[in-house]
């Protein structure tokens, strides 16, 4: 499903945009490949795999070897533009990039739509849980599947 819609466009460039002036703000480097790898992850409410990424690239006239495409991918990783989602191996561009988050993720499994999700109670919650079981947190992050609220919605699943 990749239904375009002129606001998802002007989201999109907005949001390129926005990665441009971020990038510079911190003084490093959005190449042309790393800015079309970002651009191309940001084109799809689904999460994309970095092999769909090197097919894409591979018919435009990016040099994009795998080493490269990773590369271009820890970069953006780095700078928060995207998340990686552990569970399908695969990115998903970050909206609100300015201030570094572990996002929890909701992964619809119909129609592949990826949403972040910020919750400090459940952080909370984590946080609490895990600690009284002495276990040292370094980070955790929740993929949660099921249906968005669109596919629930459409499968009369929303009670
Ligand atoms: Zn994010
Ligand atoms: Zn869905």
């Amino acid at each position: 499903m990749s239904r375009t819609h002129p606001a998802d466009c002007l989201a999109r460039t907005q949001a390129l945009q926005h990665a441009e002036a971020l990038c510079a703000a911190r003084g490093v480097r959005l190449t042309p490949l790393r800015r079309r790898v970002l651009e191309l992850v940001q084109s799809r409410t689904e999460a994309v795999k970095a092999y769909d990424l090197l097919a894409q690239l591979s018919t435009e006239d990016h040099a994009a070897k795998p080493p490269t495409v990773y590369r271009a991918l820890d970069f953006l990783l780095e700078q928060g533009l995207v998340h990686r989602v552990d569970s399908l191996n695969a990115f998903v561009g970050c909206n609100h990039p300015d201030t570094p988050h572990a996002a929890h993720l909701l992964l619809c499994t119909q129609c592949g739509r990826v949403q972040e999700l910020h919750s400090d109670a459940l952080d909370a919650a984590i946080a609490q849980a895990v600690g009284a079981t002495g276990f040292v947190t370094h980070h955790a992050r929740l993929e949660v599947q099921g249906l968005c609220a669109d596919c629930a919605a459409k499968a009369g699943q929303t009670d």
